[in-house]
């Protein structure tokens, strides 16, 4: 049995974190696996109130580019990487970047994320030449782009020190790195599904460097791929560990493990029902990190939808492109008037923001909102503007 169970036990804890206490991964662990529902669900939306009384939840309109599909590293999860030499491997020209980048600031984009295989042909001055030339063309634009897992690869082609690597890439043009590339930080489930990728403690480590270098950085985590629930927990504890020292993650972005093309072929997959519950404790956990990010992406919109209700304050991006997580079966998609809908339809006021997470339109009157159908999700490499809108819907 459980030390903390019991209701008391699980009610205690509870209240404690719902007041903004600190909770230790055991009382965590026990939240997760025994709160009722509602409780937990109650005692995140309490302290998603007290961080945010503004009742304000956020979206952003970002740009996915996918720069290249070349990897090395080859994730038994990833439906989009494919091995150098291999007949369908593509990568973008700068021009084609370019000219994606530019259809996104058209569309009313802040915020570009590059992300890519782990290629062995790129070196850092490829990344330093593509930032450099995004950031001439369109300087409207962030690029809250790359991730430790890509600052390990460039180290290594590059034969380079993390913090040079960090530096070289802030300097072309680099504002800030996506959280990307975490997955499940704990070893053993790691090593199961991305053998080949760098251990957790390393991902930890290179986030620890750009922060104190003046880089700040999401986190995530991809639930659902055979971790237990004793590791679920860990992750968030790894992460908070090296938030009390650097507080430079932003946010807390989980999402699902998605199942098709695959090596694992969805032979695990987390619940709707365990992602909410996942929400809610990391809200109770993280009361050092600002903001959480529930996923329609990978849950659906229903399910995103709900996370306002257990601790998120964040729908993240209507995703203009994504081609990643769509390859793995991902099928929802979203528009910004959509995105406006479900945020509204959870009693709370809708904003677009920033990377930072400042309100650039705060949505209060429902005759004020956009009216832009070109503002959708696209899951595909093919350019926006020539594929017919309703084709795309
Ligand atoms: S998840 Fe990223 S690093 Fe892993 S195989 Fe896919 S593209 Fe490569």
């Amino acid at each position: 049995m459980h030390p903390y169970a019991g209701e008391v036990g699980i009610a205690g804890v509870l209240d404690r974190a719902a007041d903004g206490g600190r909770i230790t991964p055991d009382e965590a662990l026990l939240l997760y696996t025994d709160a009722p529902l509602h409780a937990l669900g109650q005692a995140a939306d309490a302290v998603r109130r007290r961080r945010f009384p503004d009742n304000i939840a956020t979206y952003i309109i970002d740009r996915n580019i996918n720069y290249t599909n070349v990897c090395v590293t080859a994730c038994k999860f990833c439906a989009f990487y494919r091995a150098p030499k291999h007949d369908e491997g593509w990568t973008h020209s700068q021009e084609e970047i370019l000219r994606r980048c530019g259809e996104a600031v058209e569309l009313g984009a802040t915020q570009i994320m590059l992300q890519g295989g782990h290629s062995p042909e790129l070196g850092i001055e490829w990344y330093e030449q593509t930032f450099s030339a995004i950031k001439s063309n369109y300087p409207q634009l962030t690029l809250h782009s790359l991730g430790a897992s890509e600052v390990v690869h460039i180290s290594k082609t590059s034969t380079l020190d993390f913090g040079t690597v960090i530096r070289r890439l802030n300097a072309a043009g680099l504002d800030s790195f996506a959280g990307a590339g975490a997955e499940i930080l704990v070893q053993r489930p790691r090593t199961a599904i991305a053998p080949l990728k760098e251990d957790g403690e390393t991902w930890l480590s290179v986030m620890e460097t750009a922060h104190r270098l003046g880089v700040e950085s999401t986190a995530t985590f991809m639930m659902g791929t055979g971790e237990t629930n004793a590791e679920r927990i860990e992750h968030l504890r790894m992460i908070r560990d090296v938030q009390d020292r650097t507080g430079g993650f932003r946010s807390f972005i989980p999402w699902t493990y998605q199942p098709e093309n695959n090596h694992l072929r969805g032979r695990t997959q987390a619940t709707s029902l365990e992602y909410l519950r996942m929400v809610a404790v990391a809200r109770l956990f993280f009361d050092n990190v600002n903001h959480l990010q529930g996923s329609w992406l990978t849950t659906g919109k229903d399910i995103g939808q709900l996370t306002l209700h257990f601790g998120a304050d964040d729908l993240g991006s209507v995703m203009l492109e994504e081609n990643v997580v769509s390859s793995a079966g991902a099928r929802h998609r979203s528009n910004r008037t959509e995105l406006i809908d479900l945020i509204r339809g959870a009693g709370r006021i809708p904003a677009q923001r920033d990377t930072l997470y400042n309100h650039l339109v705060v949505h209060r009157d429902p005759q004020d909102d956009p009216v832009d159908d070109r503002v959708h999700s696209h899951f595909s490499s093919t350019a926006l503007r020539l594929l017919p809108v309703a084709a795309a819907n």
